[in-house]
């Protein structure tokens, strides 16, 4: 039994709708589980501005740096299309992200039985798929110097991007990886371009030599990326862990997230450096998706996604695994029994509100017991 602290950011649009669903479900697990959740609520995004100006309050950062995980809602929306660049609603998520040093995203494409047909792909490809794509998030060609756009004369321009990588920064984004891996089904693939890209042979040098030295228990295998991709979509479920670089993770985690069908059904984890003493990563929880304005206050956003970093969170900061892995079994009961919000309704199944879909998997999870 243990006592975790929370930091919920519901943020804008539907943020707080979603956000809602896990307070609920954080409510229930208080009351009837083993462990004790003590929440604190934060404002960000355009929510913060309204109230404080800034995106996010300096007290607001500072929770987070202490708390057990942070669950971010979505921020953004029309209302603040025009505040000043640095106050904008997404700057408060990007503060979070480098003042924490999240330098590890976490993408599972997961794909629910009940959800196979709405994949692009074949029922029998996708049915029980469960991968995670590990994507280094803080360097690569995304941030690399030189940086330019130049004109060359003769109505020619040139433009530059740079992809660049150190050794400590692929060291660490493998450890995430077969760390993450150890709890899952032990295997990791490393993808890159090391047959044109130097950046790609150090890439597979630095991931060898520290399965090498540290995780020789984990299956490693490397993979280019461009048959990465296409692996993805031709089979799957060969795959556990697939680790990657900023370029090739941004373009492998949106393909992967297909295969499992709506936006709404998609969690994602950010994580920091290990604390050399407990061990324990900075991290951050969020929904895929953004602030949905189209739909926000109308009770038809599906809660999915935003209850699902809630189960990575226990899976992954919290050292929850089967509680995690009972709040997944939740949601697929919800979906098994034909209930659908509107953006994964499909025929002869039942439309349901928000609210619905968070009773039928608290519901659910009440049964397990
Ligand atoms: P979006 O993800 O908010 O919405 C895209 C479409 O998917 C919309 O039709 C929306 O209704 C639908 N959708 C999204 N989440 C859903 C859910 N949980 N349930 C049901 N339907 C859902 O992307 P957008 O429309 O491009 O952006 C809207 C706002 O969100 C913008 O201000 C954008 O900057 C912001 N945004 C924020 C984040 C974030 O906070 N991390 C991410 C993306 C976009």
């Amino acid at each position: 039994m243990a006592n975790f602290n929370l930091l919920l950011l519901p943020g804008d649009g539907i943020g707080p709708e979603v956000m809602g669903q896990v307070r609920r479900l954080i409510d229930w697990l208080n009351a009837n589980g083993d462990d004790t959740f003590e929440v604190q609520e934060g404002l960000v995004g355009g929510c913060a501005y309204d109230a404080h100006g800034v995106s996010i309050l300096d007290e607001t950062v500072a929770a987070a740096q202490v708390a057990d995980a942070v669950l971010f809602g979505a921020v953004g929306g029309p209302k603040w299309d025009d505040v000043d660049y640095d106050v904008r609603p997404e700057a408060g998520l990007l503060r979070l992200r480098k003042d924490l040093e999240l330098f590890a995203n976490l993408r599972p494409a997961i794909c629910f039985p009940a959800l196979a047909d709405a994949s692009s792909l074949k029922r029998e490809l996708v049915e029980g798929l469960d991968i995670l794509i590990v994507r280094e998030l803080t360097g690569g060609v995304y941030f690399g110097e030189p940086k330019t756009i130049t004109d060359i004369g003769n109505g020619q321009k040139r433009a530059i991007d740079t992809q660049v990588y150190d050794t400590y920064e692929i060291e660490r984004i493998s450890r995430v990886a077969f760390d993450l891996a150890r709890k899952r089904r032990n295997k990791v693939s490393s993808s890159e371009k090391r047959n044109v890209m130097k950046s790609g042979v150090l890439w597979n040098e630095v991931v060898t030599q520290v399965h090498r030295a540290e995780y020789a228990d984990v299956e490693l295998e490397h993979v280019l990326a461009d048959n990465c991709g296409m692996q993805l979509v031709r089979n799957p479920k060969q795959f556990d862990v697939i680790v990657t670089d900023n370029l090739f993770g941004d373009m492998l985690s949106d393909i992967a997230a297909m295969l499992t069908g709506s936006l709404g059904m998609l969690p994602s984890a950010s994580l920091g450096a290990a604390d050399p003493k407990t061990g324990k990563r900075k991290s951050l929880y969020e929904p895929v998706h953004g602030s949905a304005p189209d739909i926000a206050g109308q009770g038809l956003a599906n809660p999915i996604a935003m209850i699902g970093s809630f189960a990575m969170a226990l899976r992954y900061s919290l050292d929850r695994v089967a509680l995690a892995d009972r709040i997944e079994a939740a949601i697929a009961a919800a979906l098994a029994k034909g209930l659908r919000t509107a953006d994964i309704l499909q025929d002869g199944m039942t439309q349901v509100s928000i609210g619905e879909m968070g009773d039928a998997i608290i519901e659910a999870l009440g049964q397990k017991d």
